[in-house]
This record gives structure tokens, C-alpha cells and sequence, in this order.
């Protein structure tokens, strides 16, 4: 049976030599983008691909406003600090996720609290946030707080894991019950919908990553929506260092960063961006083959993207029977030329996260018993 699996893998991806989880694929403007940031000489932190990339994505995901950075990593960062995350709150996500969601609560001093995930989803189960705020939260004012810890709940990030959309419109709802800012770590997330709606419009913020393993790449990037244009209008302030706009005289009047994302940057996300319809479509027919190819291995289960969403199955995923079954699969494949992972170890199980506050996380470890990612590269 796992010879059949590695033969159709290498088939499907027309070599016989080592196949990657997903390599980025240029076959557009990249080039030619490039070279007209290196024939203009604005290779650097301005330039008219960052606002055309910034326009460009704000239409194209149905944001009033985008904001680039330097990655996925500090985008998040940048989100929990602009919905009002400070040192000492607790911050809602899912144990099931990429270390970038945790460190970015992290670098605030703020707590993560690691809740379950859905069945159906792989991301943040609303009904697991609901069951935890209902005994273990209580309101005041216009705050909500852990009766335990005393810690202001302040924001709630769920992941869409592997591109496949979390429940977000119930989190939204339960968030805005509770006086707890939604934003959406939507790094995989790049072209899935909810609903029709792209991921990452739903809460305040929307987090997203365009590093060089993602569904499009700058290289390293990362990008921040909004809905709220005066909100997106701070974030690009407060990356690009607060100065107070003026010809020639440097004034900073807040701490900023140094987030920006530069130009030639931007220019390889404009490239990519022009071909993401394809990509994604390239991808969906990619799942749709390895659908049908498992379907007759009844030990084996293709993920599939859940009700009401058209997800961009950035990394494809099957589902063994049991963590023996996990480990043969990864061992069988990573030797025969296909890289094939399992999901991150847990984030409550890592030692700087592990003293945090859990529920029972029961599908959560259910998931990482099972779940291996499979090569998802577009194919052309
Ligand atoms: C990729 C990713 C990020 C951001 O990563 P960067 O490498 O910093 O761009 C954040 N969260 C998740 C879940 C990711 O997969």
C-alpha cells in the first residue's frame, strides 16, 4: 500500500527524485518586477510595488485596507498590539498551531490560553470557547476577565489550519458577547473563503503570510487587514517607524517599528498575486486527485475542506488510523523521497508555552495522533 502512496506522489508530481511539502512556483511577472526595482534603484522600504501590492490585496480580499510587513510572524504582533493587548492579558487560541501565533502573544507579555479545535474544521472550536468563558469567565464593565487568574480576556486568534476556514462567523459572535477582540491568524489562509468571504476580513484584524512555504510567496512577508480604515491607516504608522510625515525633517512621536516590507518584496507579491486564482485552482485540483486516489485505501482518510468553504488546501492532509499507523506513514514516505510531516508539536507541550491554561483538548490530540501533510506544491 505505501508503495502505491509514493508511486502516485511521484507521478503525480512527474519526477522521481525528492518531493517537497510545497516550493513556491514563479511563472509570471516576477522577473520582470524584479528587474524594475533594480533598474529604478527603489529596492528598499519605499516604493510603488508596496502600495500597489497593498491596493491589490485589499481588493482582491475584500479589505478596506491592507498593511505589508516583514512577515507573518510580526503582523500577528503588530495585530495583538493595535486591538489593545497588553502585557498580563490572556489571549484565546488553539494549542494546534505554528509557533508564530504563540510567540507573537509572547513578545506582549501577554498568556495564551490553549483551547480545543473542531472536528470538522482542524481550527478554534467556537463551542470550546464558549464552554470555557461560561466557567471560567466572568464581564466587568466593558472587559472580560478570567475568574481564576484575575487576567483580562482581551483577544481571541483562531487559526485556519492548512487553508481550511475556522467557524469564524461563531467566533465572531461569542467574541463580540464577550468584549474580546477577534483577530484571525490567517497566514495559511491566502484565497480560502468563508461563506464567500475571505478569510481574514472577519475579525479586526486579519494576519497573513507570504513566506516562502505559503500558497503565494514575497520571499518573506506578511500582511495585516483591516475593515476599519483609521485602524489600518495606524498600522502602517506604527510599522514604518511613527515619523510624522514631513519633507525633510525626521520627528517620531511613538515608539514604532521597523515592519515594512520592502519594495522588491512587494514587487515578487505583485507577480504572485496575478497568478493566485490559477494557484489556487491548481491546488484544488490537486486534492481532488489524491481524494480519489485514497479513496480506495479505506485505512486512510483525505481531508477534505469543511461545509461552506472554498479553501485554498495549502497543505493537504490525510488521516492515519492511529499514532503507530502516524509514525509508519511519515517513516515510509520521508524514505522514499516524498517529505510528508506530521502537525507541530502541540504548543502546551513546549516548554515555553506548557504552564499556560488548557481545556481538555480533545480532538486536539486526536488530530496530532493522526494527521500527516502531504506534498501540495502547485503543479504546472
Ligand atoms: C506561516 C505562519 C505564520 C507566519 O509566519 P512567517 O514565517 O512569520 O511569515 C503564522 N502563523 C501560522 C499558523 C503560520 O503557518
Amino acid at each position: 500500500m505505501y508503495s502505491n502512496i509514493v508511486k502516485f506522489i511521484h507521478d503525480l508530481y512527474k519526477t522521481e527524485e525528492f518531493v517537497p511539502l510545497h516550493a513556491p512556483c514563479f511563472v509570471g511577472n516576477e522577473k520582470k518586477y524584479l528587474n524594475e526595482c533594480i533598474d529604478s534603484t527603489f529596492v528598499s522600504s519605499v516604493g510603488k510595488f508596496v502600495d500597489r501590492f497593498e491596493e491589490d490585496m485589499a481588493r482582491y480580499c475584500g479589505a478596506k485596507k491592507a498593511v505589508v510587513c516583514v512577515n507573518g510572524t510580526n503582523a500577528l504582533h503588530m495585530a495583538l498590539m493595535l486591538v489593545g493587548v497588553e502585557e498580563n492579558d490572556e489571549v484565546l487560541t488553539q494549542a494546534l498551531t505554528f509557533i508564530a501565533t504563540c510567540n507573537a502573544i509572547s513578545y506582549i507579555g501577554a498568556c495564551p490560553v490553549f483551547l480545543d479545535v473542531d472536528r470538522t474544521t482542524m481550527g478554534l472550536s467556537p463551542q470550546a470557547v464558549k464552554e470555557w468563558l461560561g466557567k471560567n469567565s466572568e464581564i466587568r464593565g466593558n472587559s472580560c476577565y478570567n475568574k481564576n487568574t484575575g487576567r483580562r480576556i482581551k483577544a481571541c486568534i483562531p487559526m485556519h489550519t492548512f487553508g481550511h476556514p475556522v467557524k469564524i462567523d461563531e467566533l465572531a459572535e461569542i467574541c463580540r458577547e464577550n468584549y474580546i477582540e477577534l483577530v484571525e491568524d490567517a497566514a495559511e489562509s491566502i484565497g480560502s473563503l468563508y461563506k464567500g468571504q475571505h478569510t481574514g476580513t472577519f475579525g479586526r484584524i486579519g494576519a497573513i503570510s507570504f513566506n516562502g512555504n505559503k500558497t503565494i510567496t514575497t520571499g518573506g512577508g506578511g500582511m495585516m487587514l483591516f475593515q476599519d480604515e483609521e485602524l489600518g491607516k495606524l498600522a502602517k504608522y506604527l510599522t514604518t517607524q511613527a515619523k510624522v510625515p514631513h519633507r525633510w525633517e525626521f520627528v517620531h512621536d511613538r515608539i514604532g517599528y521597523n515592519y515594512r516590507m520592502p519594495n522588491i518584496n512587494a514587487a515578487l507579491g505583485c507577480a504572485q498575486l496575478e497568478n493566485l486564482d490559477r494557484f489556487v485552482q491548481n491546488k484544488r485540483e490537486t486534492a481532488a486527485l489524491y481524494k480519489d486516489f485514497f479513496s480506495s485505501i479505506p485505512e486512510i482518510e483525505f481531508w477534505e475542506e469543511p461545509e461552506n468553504c472554498y479553501s485554498n488546501y495549502w497543505l493537504n492532509v490525510v488521516l492515519l488510523k492511529d499514532k503507530a499507523a502516524q509514525q509508519r506513514f511519515l517513516e515510509y514516505t520521508n524514505d522514499h523521497g516524498i517529505m510528508t510531516r506530521p502537525v507541530w508539536e502541540l504548543m502546551n507541550k513546549l516548554p515555553m508555552f506548557c504552564h499556560y491554561e488548557t481545556d481538555k483538548l480533545t480532538n486536539t490530540q486526536w488530530f496530532a495522533e493522526r494527521v500527516v501533510n502531504i506534498p501540495s506544491s502547485v503543479r504546472l
